[in-house]
């Protein structure tokens, strides 16, 4: 008989939630993790990262309090109280997660785990000490960490990944921040905010640029007006750590440039942790560094099964969360459809903020369809006035034979909050014509939309 009837490898928010859903669902679970619970998410990514910018945007508003009418004289920075602040808000993320253990009855099994043929974990404490368990199925979702191009090889102290960039222990003077995907920009806005003169290096032709053209410009024509310099189409082929700082040749259509800096932050993406995890022992197929599976999640060795950032499909947090409970609701006999990856909104949470779901201009172009797309400025907005925050807009994109909404895309504050209403609406096979006629509340930045979808069918009021 197994000891249990399911084994979660890794505690990230792709393994935790498997965990607790497998649980629910009335199977006897344990979950292996060989640091903190929680995962990179919890401990090194979204809630970190998200606790460095609320600092960063508060500064950003007290710097600029005359503009409320308010006075506030002498603001100061801590960097050490910030990067505090934010490791505290990990720290007790992740016992939150340790509660939900015990509350769901999940046994926690602290180690290295290794899967092992015959639907074996053989799993290997931190004093060496290893013990075998068997389960039924086996879900491994043991995540990702920093890639490291060989160009750009971390030290951690002069050329650091995104776990050092949150806990630096003194605020660099300049810093190059490799990479413009969501990991870079955020962390270039923040530290622009406290005062670090940064540079960001980007290979491809536009920042962010996984999001529409529109976003991206206007994401790059803020960030310049805040002082964040930014060289497009650049590649740094090497660095030189030797001396004081950190020397980065920068090569661009131009011609090569050395730039200075105290720090290189290497955000150039992410590799999965699938080294000596008995992948080879087992035969579980992979494919350039991703797990391969099924569309519930199963490997093709029966009774393993793969989620999250180890497999193809998008690396965040909420896709993770969404594969595993999908994995077990399947395992459990459920109903259940497909994930829809095309419906899958992506934030990044700089300011501006940036979010998107769905197909950006230039893909709906390529895929031939004739478009309706709809513009709504915030500086149209009476919320985003009174807010002190006028800055960017929503895009909308509607295929103009059947009314389908391909895709959305919005650049301002607080807009990562207000991409789910995109998600519903397309998940639930919404036309325009019906976001127009559900009342939206004023004020509020929620009007961007459905103004937006007015414009495209031209009935927008406020322009
Ligand atoms: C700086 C940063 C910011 C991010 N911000 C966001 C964001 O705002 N929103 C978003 O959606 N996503 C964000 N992400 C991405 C998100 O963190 C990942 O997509 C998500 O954590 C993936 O979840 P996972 O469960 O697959 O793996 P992970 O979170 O990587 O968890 C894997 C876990 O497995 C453990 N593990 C690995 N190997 C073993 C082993 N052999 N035995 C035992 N345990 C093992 C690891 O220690 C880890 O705890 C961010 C990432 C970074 C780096």
């Amino acid at each position: 008989m197994s000891n249990f009837d399911v084994i979660v490898l890794g505690s990230g928010p792709g393994g935790y939630v498997t965990a607790i859903r497998a649980s629910q669902l009335g199977f006897k679970t344990a979950i292996v993790e060989k640091e903190s619970l929680g995962g990179v998410c919890l401990n090194w990514g979204c809630i970190p990262t998200k606790a460095l910018l609320k600092s960063a945007q508060v500064f950003e508003y007290l710097k600029h309090a005359e503009d409320y009418g308010l006075n506030a004289k002498k603001v100061e920075h801590d960097f050490g109280a910030v990067v505090g602040r934010s490791r505290g808000v990990a720290e007790s993320m992740s016992k939150g997660v340790q509660f939900l253990m015990k509350k769901n009855k999940i046994e926690v099994l602290n180690g290295f785990g290794k899967v092992q043929p015959g639907k074996k974990v053989l799993v290997k404490g931190e004093h060496g000490d290893t013990a075998e368990y068997t389960a039924d199925h086996i879900i491994i979702a043991t995540g990702a960490r920093s890639r490291e191009l060989p160009s750009l090889p971390q030290d951690g102290k002069k050329v650091i990944g995104y776990r050092e960039a949150m806990s630096l222990e003194t605020q660099p003077k300049k810093m190059i921040v490799v990479g413009s995907g969501a990991i870079g920009v955020e962390f270039a806005y923040f530290y622009n905010s406290m005062g670090t003169e940064v540079t960001i290096v980007e290979y491809l032709p536009n920042i962010v640029p996984v999001e529409d053209q529109d976003v991206s410009k206007q994401l790059e024509r803020t960030f310049k007006k805040n002082g964040i310099k930014i060289k497009t189409s650049a590649e740094v082929t090497q660095v030189d750590t030797s001396g004081d700082g950190v020397k980065a040749t920068v090569k661009t259509a131009k011609g090569e440039e050395v730039l200075e800096a105290d720090v290189v932050l290497s955000a150039v993406g992410i590799k999965t942790n699938i080294e000596n995890i008995g992948l080879e022992d087992v035969g579980i197929a992979v494919d350039r560094d991703k797990i391969l599976v099924n569309d519930y999640y199963q490997t093709n060795i029966p009774g393993y099964y793969a989620i999250g950032d180890v497999t193809p499909g998008q690396a965040l947090a909420h896709v993770a969360s969404a594969e595993g409970i999908l994995c077990v609701e399947k395992i459990a006999g459920m109903h259940v459809e497909a994930l829809d990856y095309g419906n899958i909104p992506g934030c990044t949470y700089c300011i501006p903020e940036v979010a998107s779901v769905g197909m950006t201009e230039q893909q709906a172009k390529e895929q031939g369809y004739d478009l309706k797309i709809g513009k709504f400025p915030f500086s149209a907005s009476g919320k985003a006035k009174a807010s002190g925050t006028p800055d960017g807009f929503v895009k909308v994109i509607f295929d103009a034979k059947y009314g389908e909404w391909l895709g959305c895309h919005m650049i301002g504050v607080g807009v990562t909050d207000m991409i789910a209403e995109a998600v519903v609406a397309r998940k639930l096979e919404t036309t325009g014509h019906e976001v127009l006629k559900a009342v939206h509340p004023h004020p509020t930045m929620s009007e961007a939309v459905m103004e937006a979808v007015a414009d495209a069918y031209d009935e927008v009021i406020h322009l």
